[in-house]
């Protein structure tokens, strides 16, 4: 049984220094009302930065010498739990760990002749849910608004383009390379994309891709993207303030921002959000996500990285942009 613990909290950008890799030779054994689970596939997102890290936040740090945990999708492989069978899938918060025992709360079942089982850590899981109930809950976009997404090319930004867009809405994504501007394109229908490495000036970039400006900015970056997007803000915009990775790793004190006028004079709503907050209306959601995957009305990219071992390079690996839509681990 492999096991990767955070062994020491990251100053600024993480590294593979801050994990530790433990491998133990035992059977595990399941009592009544348990099951053995063995990962298939391991979530790495960019929040689980905030989890390492010891300030407060909505969910508590993880302890030093313990399991990281993130999302899962595994294989029951023994059961004394009648809620579950050996053979079938299940995905939730697990421990990366090659093997476990759970007493199945708190997983769900999901289905491998619905959807690849991958998905359901992405578009039919927790950055789909973001994407869907970020936008229609504070967004609430109307057709024939402007939508600018940041980090549109990730995997909660590229589904929030596909949702925009089958709502009516026009669709302008920033990301951080000119062949992810492409895959926004022809891959996700977006109707314009902004390169932020590239542009020598975004703000005017945005206002060129949007030349009727900005109802809502789902925002995925914050930082100096973010005040470009604001700068062209309309009247009643809203802003979905759903993460901020570009700052995730900083260790200097935040700055206030100084577009705030901005917000003022365009009478603008600016809200963040846990996608948590919205629980009950997962179902709903996830039937919605599901009906336009089956009818292709919605596509996905995926980026899976393989082996266990390489858990803590792909999710270092967020904060270089490496992935195209969800970075997953297959194990
Ligand atoms: P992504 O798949 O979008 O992966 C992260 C991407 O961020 C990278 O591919 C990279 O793309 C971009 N990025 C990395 N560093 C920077 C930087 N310095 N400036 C600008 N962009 C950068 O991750 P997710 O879709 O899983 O998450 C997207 C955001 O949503 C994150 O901020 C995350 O914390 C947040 N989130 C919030 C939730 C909530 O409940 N509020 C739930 C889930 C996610 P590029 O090449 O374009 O730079």
């Amino acid at each position: 049984i492999k096991t990767i613990v955070l062994n020491n909290r990251p100053e600024g950008k993480p590294t593979l220094s801050n994990f530790e890799f433990i491998s133990e030779e035992k059977d595990l054994n399941i009592n009544d009302g348990e099951i053995l689970l063995e990962a298939a596939y391991v979530s790495v997102d960019p929040y689980l930065r905030g989890r390492m890290s010891d300030a407060k936040s909505y969910v508590p740090p993880f302890e030093l010498n313990k399991p990281v945990q993130s999302g899962v999708v595994a294989k029951v492989i023994a059961s004394k739990n009648d809620t579950f069978t050996e053979g079938e899938y299940v995905s939730g918060m697990l421990d990366w760990k090659t093997k476990q025992v759970s007493t199945g709360e708190g997983l769900l079942k999901v289905d491998s002749s619905k959807a690849p089982l991958s998905t359901y850590l992405g578009i039919l899981g927790m950055t789909g849910l973001t994407a869907y109930l970020g936008l229609t809950q504070i967004g609430k976009p109307v057709a024939g608004e402007t939508i600018v997404v940041s980090g549109a090319a990730g995997a909660v930004g590229s589904v929030v383009g596909q949702i925009a867009k089958l709502l009516g809405l026009n669709v302008v994504g920033i990301a951080g390379t000119d062949e992810k501007i492409e895959l926004l394109k022809n891959k996700f229908g977006f109707d314009a994309g902004i390169n932020y490495n590239t542009s020598k000036d975004i703000a005017a970039d945005i206002k060129k891709a949007a030349p009727n400006g900005v109802d809502i900015y789902f925002d995925n970056v914050g930082g100096p993207i973010s005040d470009a997007v604001l700068f062209n803000i309309n009247r009643f915009a809203r802003i979905i303030i759903c993460g901020a990775i570009s700052v995730y790793n900083s260790t200097e004190t935040p700055k206030s921002i100084s577009v705030q006028p901005f917000l003022v004079k365009n009478s603008a709503l600016m809200q963040g959000f846990i996608v948590s907050n919205y629980a009950e209306k997962f179902p709903e959601a996830m039937k919605q996500l599901a009906t336009w995957l089956a009818e292709d009305k919605l596509t996905y990219s995926e980026t899976i990285v393989e082996g266990f071992d390489n858990i803590p390079k792909a999710f270092i690996d967020l904060f270089e942009g490496k992935n195209k839509g969800k970075m997953i681990v297959k194990i």
